[in-house]
């Protein structure tokens, strides 16, 4: 399984020289141009979009910098890696990935991305429920504490399924305008179902929060390893406990309208520790093979 999902970092290691003679001799050989400009850190996929995710793989423990700001590689297996969330608002640009130790160095674009405006109209009631700072603020914490640790190892080996079937009612990254105010943005993928329709897991995970909250409502998140979490919100039933290991496809939960919501959807966001990122491309393709 290991090797499997290490594919490419297999390779890295290859270039590196740092195989034994029994790996090497099941490998295909690599040009020697190749092993003379192999970089010791690789980043996948080199362009992407602002909210997007980069994978960062070192051959050795270290940091690296990306957009002003310090990443330690994470081991796992006999790799160092890193997903490293890119900010929405992030300007379209190339930049460079360096090592802490300034030795190796690649590059990734972002690329311009627009996203649209949803209006909603909601009752003066529902518009109250984010005024309610307490109760918001309170559900921050516990959710906080529920993302506070991830696992070194990644429970996936794959790419992630839909959790629902359903129209996708709100994609991810929509200004939101409620009531005619300029409102968050829409940070998570909305798909409407009827109620009761089961929500599966979308990965092999961890549970680690399983309760009722003010705004998602009945929720469920799931931690994925490697400081990948998903979120299920607004749901009308919870069939999982936290603590619990689920398995990609197992039903969590059901479609509902709890918290703050216009309607029976599924609220699925995906996180890199606490920042929301797009879920899609983990949708697309396994993320150790992203390209
Ligand atoms: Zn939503």
């Amino acid at each position: 399984m290991r090797n499997a999902m290490f594919a490419f970092c297999t390779s890295l290691a290859l270039a590196a020289g740092s195989l034994s003679s029994t790996n090497a001799a099941q490998l295909p050989a690599i040009a020697p141009t190749a092993t003379a400009t192999a970089p010791a850190i690789h980043i996948q996929p080199s362009t992407i979009g602002p909210g997007d995710v980069l994978l960062v793989t070192g051959k050795q423990a270290g940091s690296v910098v990306v957009m002003n700001k310090t990443y330690s590689l994470q081991k796992s297996g006999d790799q160092f890696v890193r997903f490293i969330p890119i900010p929405i608002d992030a300007k379209p640009a190339t930049y460079s990935i360096v090592t802490a130790d300034k030795k190796a160095k690649a590059v990734f674009t972002i690329q311009k991305k627009a996203f649209a405006q949803d209006s909603i109209t909601v009752s003066k009631q529902m518009e109250g429920m984010q005024q309610n700072t307490k109760r918001i603020e309170a559900d921050q914490k516990r959710i906080n504490k529920a993302r506070s640790q991830s696992a070194a190892v990644p429970y996936f080996t794959d790419k992630f399924q839909m959790p629902v079937q359903g129209r996708l009612s709100t994609p991810y990254g929509y200004q939101r305008v409620v009531n005619g105010k300029i409102s968050s943005r829409h940070l998570a993928i909305d798909i409407a179902n009827k109620e009761g329709t089961p929500v599966a897991a979308s990965q092999n995970g961890k549970v680690v929060l399983a309760e009722y909250l003010y705004l998602t409502g009945y929720t469920v998140m799931i931690d994925h390893g490697l400081n990948v979490f998903s979120s299920y919100g607004h749901m009308s039933k919870l069939d999982v406990k936290a603590g619990q290991i689920v398995k990609k496809g197992q039903v969590i939960g059901k479609v509902g309208t709890t918290g703050f919501s216009t309607g029976p959807h599924l609220h699925y966001a995906m996180l890199i520790g606490n920042t929301f990122i797009n879920p899609n491309p983990f949708f697309q393709a396994n993320p150790f093979d992203w390209k």
